[in-house]
């Protein structure tokens, strides 16, 4: 007899069984994932800075969306750095250098400018 029942990991995706609510796994990688975003800038300063920027520029601004009617511009989620340096880099939180962009359209950005850059995500 188990001394605790196992469930299954409750990250969407993970079929391991575990009985310390998400498997190890996946508690390695969250945390992992947190670590490195953090070192590279994405902290609560930049939380401040891109919910900011996101209230006063509520739609995507990619290239694509740009070239939309505003009433058909998506609504944006996420801030993108145009010279791809993140937080970090000198203009980090200048707003001239932040761009206001959807999920989707910041993935396929990045994408485009890193080739690659799906796979450095997680690490
Ligand atoms: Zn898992
Ligand atoms: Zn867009």
């Amino acid at each position: 007899m188990p001394r605790k029942a196992l469930q299954v990991c409750p990250t969407p995706g993970c079929p391991t069984l575990t009985t310390t609510g998400r498997c190890e796994t996946c508690q390695a990688r969250a945390t992992r994932t947190r670590a490195s975003a953090t070192s590279k800038g994405y902290d609560a300063r930049w939380a401040r800075t891109s919910s900011a920027y996101l209230r006063a520029h509520p739609y995507c601004e990619c290239d694509e969306c740009e070239a939309l009617p505003p009433l058909l511009r998506s609504r944006a989620t996420e801030v993108n750095h145009r010279d791809g340096l993140g937080p970090r880099g000198p203009r980090g939180h200048d707003w001239t250098n932040l761009q206001a962009m959807t999920k989707a359209h910041h993935s396929r950005e990045t994408a485009k400018h890193q080739p690659g850059g799906w796979n450095d995500r997680d690490q």
